[in-house]
């Protein structure tokens, strides 16, 4: 396995390589009871969540929030690559965040919190408000609507990295959001997983969100920016 990392450029220790296989093995057996991910195969496991994951981590600095886990992408795997990266892990459902603790404990990583909860509402928290210096999300919405759960979290300076598909299209979407939410988008590069098109989107925060945002969920997704 650690040849599909080094397909990418990712010269892995054992020791992490190691982190990878019981991370494997524990979302194949939680998988087996919850879904947690369709995707279970291992080489596919290993491309389509892992390396994929890892994608960002050059971008990723200090502090970071990531927004919606889920299974722990692309949190656990950043945490594997840069074990000197404080992670928070955020996602609405009670189990997936049970998991996400379990996977933590087992691989006893240091620096990382899990927080059960709505990005929405964590985000007008004054202990996570506009305190990291990075936020991650995969998987979760739409750009203009992750960038107004995402962007309040994060510190003016920092950045907001969001990992799409085809992003041409939401890039062009979210123009007011980024706008109105204080972002601009640094970067935007297109990588090749294998055949599928990733895009891992930076978004530099250049000014305060305004305490208005995040709105109601209800809000966000019957009017979005
Ligand atoms: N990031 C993971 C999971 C994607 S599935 C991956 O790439 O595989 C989307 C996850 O986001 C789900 O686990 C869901 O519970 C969570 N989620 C969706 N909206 C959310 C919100 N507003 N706040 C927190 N978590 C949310």
């Amino acid at each position: 396995m650690e040849k599909i990392f080094e397909n990418f450029g990712f010269d892995l220790t054992e020791k992490q390589t190691i982190l990878f296989e019981k991370y494997y093995e524990i979302l194949s057996e939680y998988n087996s009871r919850f879904n947690l991910t369709s995707i279970t195969e291992k080489n596919e496991v290993y491309l389509k969540h892992f390396v994929d994951s890892l994608f960002g981590g050059k971008f990723i600095e200090g502090s970071f929030i990531d927004v919606g886990s889920g299974g722990g992408f692309p949190a656990i795997p950043l945490k594997i690559l840069k074990p000197e990266l404080k992670a928070t892990l955020l996602d609405a459902t009670g189990k997936k965040c049970e998991f996400l603790k379990t996977v933590a404990k087992e691989l006893e990583l240091k620096d990382i919190t899990v927080i059960c909860g709505r990005a929405e509402e964590l985000a007008h928290d004054k202990f996570y408000r506009e305190k990291f210096d990075c936020a991650t999300a995969r998987a979760v919405a739409a750009l203009p609507v992750l960038t107004e759960y995402c962007l309040p979290f994060v510190k003016k300076g920092g950045k907001f990295v969001a990992y799409k598909g085809d992003a041409a299209e939401e890039i062009k979407n979210s123009e007011n959001a980024l706008k109105i939410l204080g972002g601009e988008i640094e970067r935007a590069e297109k990588l090749d997983l294998s055949g599928n098109l990733r895009t891992i989107i930076v978004v530099k925060k250049v000014k305060e969100t305004g305490a208005e945002f995040p709105r109601t969920n209800a809000r966000i997704k019957k009017k979005p920016l």
